[in-house]
């Protein structure tokens, strides 16, 4: 028998493409290495899985080509997934700035995709180990550990690096090289930094507190550009972490520091020109903005500490707000692919056809998902990217 379709890696990405290929009538096998299917769709989002963003749109992308996500996005929007998820009755709400999570368990979105195979008829082989692909004839042939399999239209869905542990792989990656398809250099991204410096050694004790900061990363005109966003700033015992030090983590390389704005949108001063400020103490007006244990922190570290606002110099008064607002710190590294969310880079879309996703050397191979370099921002991004590409790939699997 040949296949219309062969689909590698049932993820977000595979499942869903083999589900709407499947119900357009195709035959389509899906092959994966896992003995347990959705395990990165189980536990994202915190085990609720924030599976879109009302809001997603190509300047929430890094890519070196910013635009290639534009008409996948356009074709497939986050739209078409929530009422695809309404179908379902599948209860969500919205948490923050357009992020859509389920309000049960992200089993839900996986019991979705299975549903959908299954209405597409679509058969999932587990776990498989793929040997071999070679392209012959004008069709694809795969050996697997349990027999080989002839397709017309090869899919490539076997996501990133992160989380090793459940099964993530370079697959993608390394099949592209056999083709000769470009791949950009990959890294770990929304992922937390670590320090070594003695400059964050005080900051280690005050583990767990979140201070709501604007934080800025990268740089203009290099590979994926500078960023800059409003979000809550964890403190952990290794380093950085939460949504505004994940964000930046993507734009971060080695080397670089990040730029800190510690009182992000409450920069207000006129905390410091009230009435009563002269006879406060600097840690206690400082705790009008911050964080209790991180004020008394810095006006330790300024020296101040007790003493009240009048006693002290406008000169030390500004070196403190200059501080507060123009931190510039400098990561040692990242916690590597165990703790990203998500890879930067991949297979280089320069090389894809952005209506199909299709290889522009070898026709009917395709890479959809996070496998290709186009990463989102946290906040479902990297979902609806799934769901997008997706979506347009097995549209063209139907038309020739
Ligand atoms: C902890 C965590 C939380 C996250 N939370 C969110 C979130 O809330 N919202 C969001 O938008 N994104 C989130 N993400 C990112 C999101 O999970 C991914 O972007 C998305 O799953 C990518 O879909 P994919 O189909 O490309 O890859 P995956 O979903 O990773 O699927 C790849 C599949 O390929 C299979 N595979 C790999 N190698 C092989 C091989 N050699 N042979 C056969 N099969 C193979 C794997 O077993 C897997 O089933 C999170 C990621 C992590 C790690």
């Amino acid at each position: 028998m040949i296949w219309d379709a062969i689909i590698v890696g049932a993820g977000a990405a595979g499942l869903f493409c083999a589900g709407i290929a499947g119900q357009l009538g195709k035959k389509v096998l899906v092959l994966d290495h896992a003995s347990v299917l959705g395990e990165k769709i189980r536990i994202s989002g915190g085990g609720r899985c924030n599976f879109t963003n009302l809001h997603s749109a190509a300047h929430h992308f890094l890519s070196l080509n910013p635009h290639f996500v534009k008409s996948p996005l356009a074709r497939y929007s986050s739209k078409d997934f929530i009422n695809l998820v309404k179908q379902y009755r599948i209860p969500f709400h919205e948490k923050h700035q357009g992020q859509l999570f389920c309000d049960e368990s992200a089993k839900d979105i996986i019991q979705m995709l299975l549903s959908e195979c299954q209405q597409g008829g679509v058969r999932i082989q587990n776990p498989v180990t793929i040997s071999q692909i070679i392209s012959s004839n004008g069709l694809w042939e795969l050996e697997t550990n349990q027999g080989s399999h002839k397709t017309q239209k090869l899919v490539i869905a076997t996501g990133g690096l992160p989380v090793p542990a459940i099964g993530a792989s370079d697959y993608a990656l390394n099949l592209a090289k056999q083709f000769d398809i470009p791949v950009t250099a990959v890294r770990p991204a929304l992922v937390p930094l670590s320090f070594t410096s003695g400059e964050f050694l005080p900051m280690s004790d005050l583990s767990g507190i979140s201070i709501p900061v604007t934080i800025a990363s990268g740089q203009r005109g290099k590979r994926y550009g500078a960023c800059q966003f409003d979000e809550d700033l964890l403190l952990t015992h290794k380093g950085l972490s939460g949504p505004a030090v994940l964000q930046a983590s993507s734009y971060w390389t080695e080397g670089e520091t990040l730029k800190i704005n510690w009182l992000g949108k409450r920069d207000d001063e006129a905390v410091f020109l009230g009435p009563d400020t002269n006879t406060r103490s600097a840690d206690s007006l400082l705790a009008d903005l911050l964080p209790q244990r991180f004020a008394k922190l810095i006006a330790e570290q300024f020296d101040m500490g007790k003493r009240h606002w009048a006693e002290i110099s406008k000169k030390d008064r500004e070196c403190l707000m200059n501080y507060l607002k123009h931190s510039e710190v400098k990561p040692a590294g990242t916690l590597g692919w165990k703790k990203a969310e998500v890879m930067l880079g991949g297979v280089d879309t320069n090389a894809l056809d952005g209506k199909t996703m299709m290889s522009k050397q070898h026709p009917n191979l395709f890479f959809i998902g996070e496998c290709v370099d186009v990463t989102g921002h946290l906040g479902g991004h990297n979902f609806q990217w799934a769901w997008s590409s997706a979506y347009v790939c097995a549209q063209a699997i139907n038309q020739s």
